[in-house]
């Protein structure tokens, strides 16, 4: 059998890596080269004057290196999972940067947890889109349709399996809109690319890394030198278990399915190793091929999909490109809890982004997701929401005052941009945009509120923040407060403000009474918590 060793085998010194590293790309060569030239001319036209303008050449050489320094710090660094380091990014053709996002399974309602990979690597799209321009960047979001669970909602519910996919990616899309989260270039779907995935499977059957078994087609694991690398696990640790399925048609417990047969009244579709359907891994690296080519720029994921779904991806992928790395930087999101414990059924603690939308504006829950960095766990709790609305609230109330004033067309802040180049810094970020309304709401001059609504807006943009009306966010937030979940968000705003002032954190203390009183509530502070009544 063959064994595909792959140009990355070893993360350390792969043939990618120093690539990454020296930044050899047909771009960045000619921006190289032209940085050469530059600094050539400089001190070409420096030696000629160089007996008589001896310090106007050191000076000239000066500027040249700060520029040179100042272009360094504007790249932008994302973490690699798969080098296990942050890494300045450099796309291989700044005019086509390309971006994966392993989409939903469209069998039910998505929950929040769903929407935190959605709404971080959205945030991603817009910085790219603004360093590279927004014609430059292509970003694909597939939709699973082929899968397990939606054939079991179809045989529960007694219909076509695209009625309940058509049915669920609908409501995906009307939840990301209502999280501000931009439509993706391409949102290729499983059903979309049956010949593609049926002609993935043939070359690896072919090339020798797959075997058919009891109407099964697997791929061997054993025939990928670099199985286990983006995961750090050795081949001998894979056990079955949990993520590694035990069956009979295996030669080896982490081969893993890229085809399989259908059961009589399951979807099937016609292959030259039977009729069946393809496997959840073989969808994604056919998708990536057809759509964005061999090798891409980012690919995307919740922690979750690094073992198996990520590592499946790459063996499928290099073996099938002879070795060539299926994408440049992996990137993961970090897990959201409930309240400190796992989201999961049997909890009952899974909220749905259908149900949330019922009692917060999307907007809060976009902002509630990004208040952690993307890679640490996030808690989701009550007093999270509450906090993010109270806050989007305050800087709407910036934005109404200041809705008078015509924005002038500012780039969002150095800073605030500087910490989403930092590996999309998005804490850091929202703490440059707290200074940023203290500005606003200190400035004098009209001259001054109209540049800092132009840097609020712009920061807004970057982040997927500030896009409404100042008076469509009021209107929604007293309709919030006027039903019968009143006393509830009281509650969380009393809450969130009792342990602020157990934290010591008095300005966050103040600014809730600050809420509390607006709403005419009378906040009474016992040794074990606060009660309150309405004034
Ligand atoms: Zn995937």
């Amino acid at each position: 059998m063959p064994v595909c060793t792959g140009l990355n085998a070893s993360p350390d010194i792969s043939a990618e890596d120093q690539r990454s590293v020296f930044k050899i790309g047909p771009d960045v060569i000619r921006r190289n080269h032209l940085y050469f030239v530059e600094i050539l001319s400089i001190i070409g036209v420096s030696v000629w004057f160089g007996r008589y303008l001896p310090l106007h050449a050191g000076r000239e050489a000066l500027v040249c290196g700060q520029t040179l320094i100042k272009r360094k710090q504007m790249s932008i660094a994302l973490y690699d999972t798969r080098t296990r380091r942050k890494r300045d990014f450099e796309p291989a053709n700044r005019e086509e940067v390309t971006m994966y996002l392993c989409g939903p399974t469209v069998y039910s309602y998505a929950h929040i947890g769903n929407f935190r990979p959605a709404v971080v690597f959205d945030t991603l799209f817009r910085l790219l889109r603004a360093e590279y321009g927004e014609q430059s960047v292509v970003y694909a979001r597939n939709i699973t349709d082929v899968d397990d669970r939606i054939n079991q909602a179809a045989a529960e519910q007694k219909v076509e399996i695209s009625v309940i996919t058509e049915k669920y990616a609908a409501i995906y899309r009307e939840d990301s809109a209502a999280l501000n989260i931009l439509p993706p270039s391409m949102e290729p779907t499983a059903t979309g690319h049956m010949d593609e995935m049926i002609d993935l499977v043939s070359r690896l059957l072919d090339a020798g890394h797959a075997y058919q078994s009891e109407g099964h087609v697997l791929f061997s694991v054993s025939s990928f030198e670099g199985y286990g690398k983006l995961s750090g696990r050795a081949l001998e640790d894979m056990r079955p278990g949990a993520r590694v399925e035990v069956a009979s048609y295996k030669r080896a417990p982490a081969d893993f399915v890229m085809w399989k047969p259908s059961g009589k009244d399951e979807p099937s579709w016609d292959s030259p190793f039977g009729p069946g359907r393809p496997g959840w891994h073989t969808e994604c690296s056919a998708m990536i091929e057809a759509k964005l080519g061999t090798t891409i720029d980012i690919h995307a994921g919740g922690q979750d999909l690094i073992f198996p779904h990520h590592e499946n991806e790459i063996a499928q992928s290099m073996c099938a490109h002879d070795g060539v790395p299926l994408a440049r930087f992996w990137l993961h999101n970090g897990f959201l809890d409930m309240d400190s414990e796992k989201m999961s059924k049997s909890l009952g603690n899974v909220k749905l982004v259908h149900d949330l939308l019922k009692d917060w504006q999307g907007e809060v829950l976009r902002y509630a997701l990004l208040t952690g960095h993307y890679r640490a766990p996030l808690d989701w709790t009550g007093e999270l929401l509450a906090r993010s609305r109270v806050t989007l609230g305050r800087y709407y109330g910036t934005l109404r005052r200041l809705g008078d004033v015509a924005a002038t067309d500012e780039p969002a802040p150095a800073g605030f941009i500087a910490a989403l180049h930092d590996d999309l810094n998005t804490p850091q970020a929202m703490a440059k945009l707290s200074t940023l309304f203290k500005a606003a709401n200190g400035a004098k001059t009209d001259a001054d509120k109209a540049k800092f609504k132009g840097q609020i807006l712009a920061a807004g943009a970057l982040i997927g923040l500030f896009e409404q009306d100042p008076e469509s966010w009021f209107k929604q937030d007293n309709n919030e407060t006027a039903d019968a979940s009143d006393n509830a968000h009281i509650d969380q705003l009393v809450a969130a403000r009792f342990k602020a002032r157990q934290d010591k954190n008095w300005a966050e203390a103040d600014r809730l009474r600050e809420q509390l009183n607006e709403l005419k509530i009378i906040v009474e502070d016992k040794p074990d918590g606060s009660i309150w009544r309405r004034g």
